[in-house]
Protein backbone atom coordinates (compact mmCIF):
# COMPACT_ATOMS: atom_id res chain seq x y z
CA UNK A 1 0.00 0.00 0.00
CA UNK A 2 1.24 3.32 -0.83
CA UNK A 3 2.37 5.64 2.27
CA UNK A 4 -0.10 8.25 0.57
CA UNK A 5 -3.21 5.75 1.27
CA UNK A 6 -2.12 4.77 4.56
CA UNK A 7 -1.84 8.61 5.85
CA UNK A 8 -5.27 9.50 3.84
CA UNK A 9 -8.39 10.30 6.53
CA UNK A 10 -10.86 8.56 3.57
CA UNK A 11 -12.10 5.66 4.14
CA UNK A 12 -10.40 2.39 3.57
CA UNK A 13 -10.63 -1.42 4.53
CA UNK A 14 -8.43 -1.06 6.94
CA UNK A 15 -11.16 0.91 8.65
CA UNK A 16 -13.59 -1.62 7.79
CA UNK A 17 -11.57 -3.83 10.37
CA UNK A 18 -9.99 -6.00 7.42
CA UNK A 19 -6.68 -5.22 7.17
CA UNK A 20 -4.47 -3.07 9.75
CA UNK A 21 -7.13 -1.27 11.84
CA UNK A 22 -8.10 -3.27 15.29
CA UNK A 23 -12.34 -3.24 15.27
CA UNK A 24 -11.90 -3.35 18.95
CA UNK A 25 -10.72 0.68 18.57
CA UNK A 26 -13.99 2.14 17.86
CA UNK A 27 -15.31 2.92 21.03
CA UNK A 28 -18.65 1.28 21.71
CA UNK A 29 -20.18 3.52 24.34
CA UNK A 30 -21.32 7.46 24.18
CA UNK A 31 -18.78 7.47 27.15
CA UNK A 32 -16.16 6.01 25.15
CA UNK A 33 -16.10 8.41 22.60
CA UNK A 34 -13.84 11.01 23.20
CA UNK A 35 -14.21 14.91 22.91
CA UNK A 36 -17.60 16.61 20.83
CA UNK A 37 -18.93 17.32 24.94
CA UNK A 38 -21.84 18.79 23.12
CA UNK A 39 -22.73 16.73 20.68
CA UNK A 40 -22.60 14.09 23.10
CA UNK A 41 -24.87 15.93 25.71
CA UNK A 42 -27.53 16.42 23.17
CA UNK A 43 -27.47 12.67 22.21
CA UNK A 44 -27.24 11.66 25.71
CA UNK A 45 -30.07 13.64 26.02
CA UNK A 46 -32.22 12.47 23.16
CA UNK A 47 -30.90 8.52 23.21
CA UNK A 48 -31.98 8.87 26.94
CA UNK A 49 -36.06 10.33 26.24
CA UNK A 50 -36.04 7.88 23.46
CA UNK A 51 -35.73 5.00 25.78
CA UNK A 52 -37.88 6.03 28.45
CA UNK A 53 -40.87 6.71 26.21
CA UNK A 54 -39.70 3.23 24.78
CA UNK A 55 -39.51 4.50 21.17
CA UNK A 56 -37.48 5.18 18.22
CA UNK A 57 -34.43 7.84 18.11
CA UNK A 58 -35.20 11.19 15.96
CA UNK A 59 -33.57 10.79 12.72
CA UNK A 60 -29.95 12.38 13.13
CA UNK A 61 -27.53 13.87 10.67
CA UNK A 62 -23.50 14.16 10.99
CA UNK A 63 -21.86 16.00 8.99
CA UNK A 64 -18.00 16.72 8.92
CA UNK A 65 -14.74 15.91 7.09
CA UNK A 66 -14.24 11.88 7.02
CA UNK A 67 -12.11 10.43 10.15
CA UNK A 68 -14.13 12.40 12.90
CA UNK A 69 -15.90 9.52 14.04
CA UNK A 70 -19.76 9.62 12.35
CA UNK A 71 -20.12 5.87 11.76
CA UNK A 72 -18.68 5.31 15.46
CA UNK A 73 -21.25 7.49 16.78
CA UNK A 74 -24.13 5.60 14.53
CA UNK A 75 -22.74 2.40 16.43
CA UNK A 76 -22.80 4.12 19.43
CA UNK A 77 -26.57 5.12 18.97
CA UNK A 78 -27.85 0.83 17.80
CA UNK A 79 -25.71 -0.25 20.77
CA UNK A 80 -27.20 2.56 23.20
CA UNK A 81 -30.85 1.89 22.23
CA UNK A 82 -29.87 -1.92 22.53
CA UNK A 83 -31.09 -2.26 18.70
CA UNK A 84 -29.55 -3.27 15.55
CA UNK A 85 -27.78 -1.32 12.81
CA UNK A 86 -27.84 -1.45 8.90
CA UNK A 87 -25.28 -0.20 7.49
CA UNK A 88 -25.17 1.00 3.51
CA UNK A 89 -24.11 4.42 1.56
CA UNK A 90 -26.15 6.77 -0.95
CA UNK A 91 -23.76 5.75 -4.10
CA UNK A 92 -24.45 1.99 -2.94
CA UNK A 93 -28.63 2.58 -2.91
CA UNK A 94 -28.95 2.76 -7.11
CA UNK A 95 -32.11 2.09 -7.48
CA UNK A 96 -35.50 2.89 -5.39
CA UNK A 97 -36.19 -0.66 -5.18
CA UNK A 98 -32.72 -1.09 -3.40
CA UNK A 99 -33.73 1.06 -0.43
CA UNK A 100 -37.02 0.02 -0.19
CA UNK A 101 -35.73 -3.40 0.27
CA UNK A 102 -33.77 -2.30 3.05
CA UNK A 103 -36.50 -0.56 4.69
CA UNK A 104 -38.86 -3.16 4.41
CA UNK A 105 -36.90 -5.58 6.45
CA UNK A 106 -35.91 -3.03 9.39
CA UNK A 107 -37.47 -3.54 12.84
CA UNK A 108 -39.09 -1.40 15.22
CA UNK A 109 -35.85 0.98 16.74
CA UNK A 110 -33.25 -0.23 14.31
CA UNK A 111 -31.04 2.46 13.16
CA UNK A 112 -30.10 2.73 9.47
CA UNK A 113 -26.59 4.21 8.99
CA UNK A 114 -26.69 5.41 5.45
CA UNK A 115 -23.05 7.41 4.94
CA UNK A 116 -22.72 9.45 1.88
CA UNK A 117 -26.23 10.56 2.01
CA UNK A 118 -25.67 13.73 -0.18
CA UNK A 119 -24.88 11.25 -2.84
CA UNK A 120 -28.09 9.47 -3.48
CA UNK A 121 -29.52 9.59 -6.30
CA UNK A 122 -32.77 11.44 -6.46
CA UNK A 123 -35.66 8.78 -7.00
CA UNK A 124 -34.18 7.09 -4.03
CA UNK A 125 -34.22 10.03 -1.54
CA UNK A 126 -38.04 10.83 -2.49
CA UNK A 127 -38.56 6.88 -1.09
CA UNK A 128 -36.95 8.39 2.18
CA UNK A 129 -39.49 11.66 2.64
CA UNK A 130 -42.13 9.43 3.88
CA UNK A 131 -39.98 6.69 5.52
CA UNK A 132 -38.83 8.98 7.65
CA UNK A 133 -41.81 11.08 7.97
CA UNK A 134 -44.81 8.61 8.19
CA UNK A 135 -42.61 5.21 8.33
CA UNK A 136 -44.57 4.12 5.02
CA UNK A 137 -43.10 3.44 1.60
CA UNK A 138 -45.22 3.24 -1.68
CA UNK A 139 -44.02 -0.16 -3.68
CA UNK A 140 -45.03 0.30 -7.37
CA UNK A 141 -46.16 -3.34 -8.32
CA UNK A 142 -46.28 -3.59 -12.70
CA UNK A 143 -44.90 -1.45 -15.13
CA UNK A 144 -46.76 0.86 -17.70
CA UNK A 145 -50.33 0.93 -17.42
CA UNK A 146 -50.90 -1.67 -15.47
CA UNK A 147 -48.40 -0.64 -12.22
CA UNK A 148 -50.26 -0.12 -9.22
CA UNK A 149 -48.73 1.45 -6.18
CA UNK A 150 -49.44 0.14 -2.71
CA UNK A 151 -48.49 2.04 0.43
CA UNK A 152 -46.28 -0.19 3.17
CA UNK A 153 -45.85 0.49 6.16
CA UNK A 154 -42.50 0.16 7.69
CA UNK A 155 -40.97 -0.27 11.17
CA UNK A 156 -40.25 2.64 13.04
CA UNK A 157 -36.81 2.68 12.47
CA UNK A 158 -34.01 5.64 13.58
CA UNK A 159 -32.12 7.23 10.23
CA UNK A 160 -28.51 8.37 11.06
CA UNK A 161 -27.38 9.98 8.17
CA UNK A 162 -23.55 11.01 7.56
CA UNK A 163 -22.11 13.55 4.83
CA UNK A 164 -18.61 15.70 4.05
CA UNK A 165 -20.67 17.91 2.45
CA UNK A 166 -24.22 19.60 3.87
CA UNK A 167 -24.12 22.32 1.10
CA UNK A 168 -25.00 19.08 -1.37
CA UNK A 169 -27.91 18.25 1.04
CA UNK A 170 -31.22 19.33 -0.09
CA UNK A 171 -33.57 21.13 1.83
CA UNK A 172 -36.74 18.31 2.00
CA UNK A 173 -34.09 15.86 3.32
CA UNK A 174 -32.11 17.80 5.62
CA UNK A 175 -35.58 19.50 7.26
CA UNK A 176 -36.80 16.01 7.69
CA UNK A 177 -33.85 15.07 10.14
CA UNK A 178 -34.70 15.94 14.02
CA UNK A 179 -31.32 16.64 14.45
CA UNK A 180 -28.71 17.87 11.96
CA UNK A 181 -25.26 18.12 14.09
CA UNK A 182 -21.43 19.21 12.70
CA UNK A 183 -18.61 17.32 13.76
CA UNK A 184 -15.71 19.46 13.92
CA UNK A 185 -11.77 19.04 14.08
CA UNK A 186 -10.66 17.54 17.72
CA UNK A 187 -8.15 19.75 19.56
CA UNK A 188 -5.08 18.07 20.94
CA UNK A 189 -5.98 17.39 23.86
CA UNK A 190 -8.97 15.15 22.68
CA UNK A 191 -6.60 13.59 20.49
CA UNK A 192 -3.68 12.71 22.63
CA UNK A 193 -6.50 11.22 24.85
CA UNK A 194 -7.53 9.33 21.58
CA UNK A 195 -4.07 8.00 21.11
CA UNK A 196 -3.96 6.83 24.37
CA UNK A 197 -6.69 4.81 24.70
CA UNK A 198 -5.90 3.41 21.46
CA UNK A 199 -2.37 2.76 22.82
CA UNK A 200 -3.42 0.68 26.15
CA UNK A 201 -6.05 -1.58 23.65
CA UNK A 202 -3.06 -2.31 21.39
CA UNK A 203 -1.09 -2.90 24.35
CA UNK A 204 1.48 -0.66 23.36
CA UNK A 205 3.89 1.59 25.51
CA UNK A 206 3.48 5.22 25.17
CA UNK A 207 4.41 7.92 27.69
CA UNK A 208 2.23 11.37 27.47
CA UNK A 209 4.73 13.10 25.27
CA UNK A 210 4.91 10.59 22.57
CA UNK A 211 0.86 10.62 22.80
CA UNK A 212 1.33 14.78 22.66
CA UNK A 213 3.47 14.31 19.24
CA UNK A 214 1.42 11.84 17.68
CA UNK A 215 -2.09 14.25 18.77
CA UNK A 216 -0.39 17.32 17.23
CA UNK A 217 0.33 16.06 13.91
CA UNK A 218 -2.92 14.30 13.46
CA UNK A 219 -5.05 16.96 11.55
CA UNK A 220 -8.12 17.68 14.00
CA UNK A 221 -8.61 13.76 13.04
CA UNK A 222 -9.07 10.49 15.03
CA UNK A 223 -9.05 8.02 12.50
CA UNK A 224 -5.67 9.76 11.80
CA UNK A 225 -4.29 9.11 14.95
CA UNK A 226 -5.06 5.71 15.66
CA UNK A 227 -3.11 5.53 11.87
CA UNK A 228 0.30 7.99 13.30
CA UNK A 229 -0.11 5.82 16.52
CA UNK A 230 0.69 2.40 14.67
CA UNK A 231 2.85 3.43 12.26
CA UNK A 232 4.93 4.96 15.30
CA UNK A 233 4.39 1.93 16.80
CA UNK A 234 6.02 -0.38 13.93
CA UNK A 235 8.95 2.36 13.70
CA UNK A 236 9.80 2.16 17.62
CA UNK A 237 9.79 -1.99 17.31
CA UNK A 238 12.21 -1.91 14.41
CA UNK A 239 14.08 1.09 15.06
CA UNK A 240 13.98 1.33 18.92
CA UNK A 241 13.20 -0.54 22.27
CA UNK A 242 9.36 -0.54 21.39
CA UNK A 243 8.53 2.25 23.93
CA UNK A 244 6.95 5.12 22.18
CA UNK A 245 8.63 8.77 24.13
CA UNK A 246 7.99 12.29 22.42
CA UNK A 247 11.61 11.43 20.51
CA UNK A 248 10.50 8.37 19.19
CA UNK A 249 7.15 9.58 18.25
CA UNK A 250 9.12 12.50 16.31
CA UNK A 251 11.38 10.33 14.46
CA UNK A 252 8.98 7.65 14.01
CA UNK A 253 6.29 10.76 12.05
CA UNK A 254 9.37 12.31 10.22
CA UNK A 255 10.54 8.51 9.07
CA UNK A 256 7.10 8.31 7.41
CA UNK A 257 7.15 11.85 5.94
CA UNK A 258 4.74 13.29 8.51
CA UNK A 259 6.03 16.76 9.22
CA UNK A 260 5.15 19.11 12.12
CA UNK A 261 1.97 20.07 11.29
CA UNK A 262 0.87 16.65 10.40
CA UNK A 263 0.64 17.12 6.49
CA UNK A 264 1.51 14.31 4.42
CA UNK A 265 3.17 14.06 1.58
CA UNK A 266 -0.22 14.42 -0.22
CA UNK A 267 -1.92 17.50 1.65
CA UNK A 268 1.56 18.99 0.89
CA UNK A 269 1.38 17.83 -2.64
CA UNK A 270 -1.69 20.14 -2.80
CA UNK A 271 -0.11 23.26 -1.23
CA UNK A 272 3.04 22.46 -2.84
CA UNK A 273 1.02 22.55 -5.99
CA UNK A 274 -0.86 26.40 -6.27
CA UNK A 275 2.07 27.81 -4.56
CA UNK A 276 4.76 26.70 -7.45
CA UNK A 277 2.91 25.60 -9.85
CA UNK A 278 -0.02 28.30 -10.14
CA UNK A 279 1.79 30.95 -8.27
CA UNK A 280 0.20 31.04 -5.24
CA UNK A 281 -3.62 31.22 -7.59
CA UNK A 282 -6.23 31.57 -7.56
CA UNK A 283 -6.67 28.64 -9.07
CA UNK A 284 -9.82 25.81 -9.52
CA UNK A 285 -10.50 23.44 -8.01
CA UNK A 286 -10.83 20.67 -10.82
CA UNK A 287 -7.28 22.58 -12.45
CA UNK A 288 -5.84 21.88 -8.87
CA UNK A 289 -6.93 18.07 -8.46
CA UNK A 290 -5.85 17.19 -12.15
CA UNK A 291 -2.23 19.09 -10.96
CA UNK A 292 -2.12 16.20 -8.03
CA UNK A 293 -3.80 13.45 -9.93
CA UNK A 294 -6.37 13.12 -6.80
CA UNK A 295 -10.34 13.39 -7.74
CA UNK A 296 -12.08 16.69 -7.35
CA UNK A 297 -13.75 15.08 -4.36
CA UNK A 298 -11.14 13.87 -2.44
CA UNK A 299 -9.38 17.21 -2.61
CA UNK A 300 -12.10 18.94 -1.27
CA UNK A 301 -13.31 17.02 1.59
CA UNK A 302 -10.12 15.41 2.65
CA UNK A 303 -6.77 17.44 1.95
CA UNK A 304 -8.93 21.21 1.60
CA UNK A 305 -10.63 21.45 4.98
CA UNK A 306 -7.17 21.18 7.00
CA UNK A 307 -5.27 23.13 4.99
CA UNK A 308 -7.53 25.73 5.34
CA UNK A 309 -8.48 25.76 9.03
CA UNK A 310 -4.46 25.61 9.34
CA UNK A 311 -4.84 28.96 7.84
CA UNK A 312 -2.33 27.64 4.89
CA UNK A 313 -5.28 27.65 1.99
CA UNK A 314 -8.36 29.87 1.25
CA UNK A 315 -11.46 29.09 -0.78
CA UNK A 316 -12.14 32.51 -2.77
CA UNK A 317 -14.96 33.15 -5.93
CA UNK A 318 -11.92 32.84 -8.14
CA UNK A 319 -10.66 30.11 -6.96
CA UNK A 320 -7.63 28.29 -4.34
CA UNK A 321 -5.50 31.06 -2.97
CA UNK A 322 -2.17 30.35 -1.07
CA UNK A 323 -1.35 32.72 2.17
CA UNK A 324 1.95 33.60 2.72
CA UNK A 325 2.21 30.94 5.79
CA UNK A 326 1.81 27.93 3.42
CA UNK A 327 5.19 29.78 1.55
CA UNK A 328 6.40 29.66 5.05
CA UNK A 329 5.18 26.20 5.74
CA UNK A 330 7.03 25.29 2.58
CA UNK A 331 10.51 26.94 3.26
CA UNK A 332 9.59 29.13 0.62
CA UNK A 333 9.44 33.04 0.17
CA UNK A 334 6.19 34.19 -0.44
CA UNK A 335 5.83 35.90 -3.83
CA UNK A 336 5.32 39.89 -3.34
CA UNK A 337 1.90 39.95 -4.86
CA UNK A 338 0.08 36.97 -2.80
CA UNK A 339 -2.91 37.88 -1.63
CA UNK A 340 -3.78 37.58 1.75
CA UNK A 341 -7.08 38.33 3.41
CA UNK A 342 -8.40 40.74 0.91
CA UNK A 343 -10.82 37.70 -0.70
CA UNK A 344 -13.53 36.41 1.74
CA UNK A 345 -13.10 32.74 2.66
CA UNK A 346 -16.02 31.01 2.11
CA UNK A 347 -17.00 27.86 4.43
CA UNK A 348 -15.12 24.60 4.48
CA UNK A 349 -18.04 22.32 3.04
CA UNK A 350 -19.47 24.53 0.52
CA UNK A 351 -18.30 23.79 -3.49
CA UNK A 352 -17.23 26.94 -5.04
CA UNK A 353 -15.44 25.97 -8.12
P1 LIG B 1 -16.21 8.81 9.93
O1 LIG B 1 -17.41 7.91 9.85
O2 LIG B 1 -16.55 10.20 10.39
O3 LIG B 1 -15.37 8.81 8.68
P2 LIG B 1 -15.30 6.88 11.91
O4 LIG B 1 -16.47 6.87 12.84
O5 LIG B 1 -15.18 5.71 10.97
O6 LIG B 1 -15.26 8.25 11.10
O7 LIG B 1 -13.99 7.02 12.82
C1 LIG B 1 -12.73 6.57 12.39
C2 LIG B 1 -11.97 5.91 13.53
O8 LIG B 1 -11.55 6.92 14.44
C3 LIG B 1 -12.82 4.93 14.34
O9 LIG B 1 -12.55 3.61 13.96
C4 LIG B 1 -12.40 5.14 15.77
O10 LIG B 1 -11.42 4.20 16.13
C5 LIG B 1 -11.76 6.51 15.78
N1 LIG B 1 -12.59 7.52 16.44
C6 LIG B 1 -13.43 8.40 15.82
N2 LIG B 1 -13.98 9.24 16.71
C7 LIG B 1 -13.48 8.90 17.92
C8 LIG B 1 -13.67 9.43 19.25
N3 LIG B 1 -14.45 10.49 19.47
N4 LIG B 1 -13.02 8.83 20.27
C9 LIG B 1 -12.18 7.77 20.03
N5 LIG B 1 -11.96 7.25 18.80
C10 LIG B 1 -12.59 7.80 17.76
Amino acid sequence: MAREELLSPDDQPEDAGLLLDEPGLRPKTLSEFVGQSELKGHLGVMLGAAARRREAADHLLFAGPPGLGKTTLANIIAAEMGTNLQVTSGPALERAGDLASILSKLEDGDVLFIDEIHRLPRPVEEVLYPAMEDFRIDVVLGKGPAARSIPLDLARFTLVGATTRTGLITGPLRDRFGLVARLDYYDVDDLQSIAMRAASILGVDIDEGGAYEIARRSRGTPRIANRLLRQVRDYAEVERDGNISAEVARDGLSFFGVDELGLDKASRAVLDSVCRRFGGGPVGLSTLAISVSEPTETVEDVYEPYLIQQGLLMRTPRGRVATPAAYTHLGMAPPPATSTGSESQSGLFDSDD
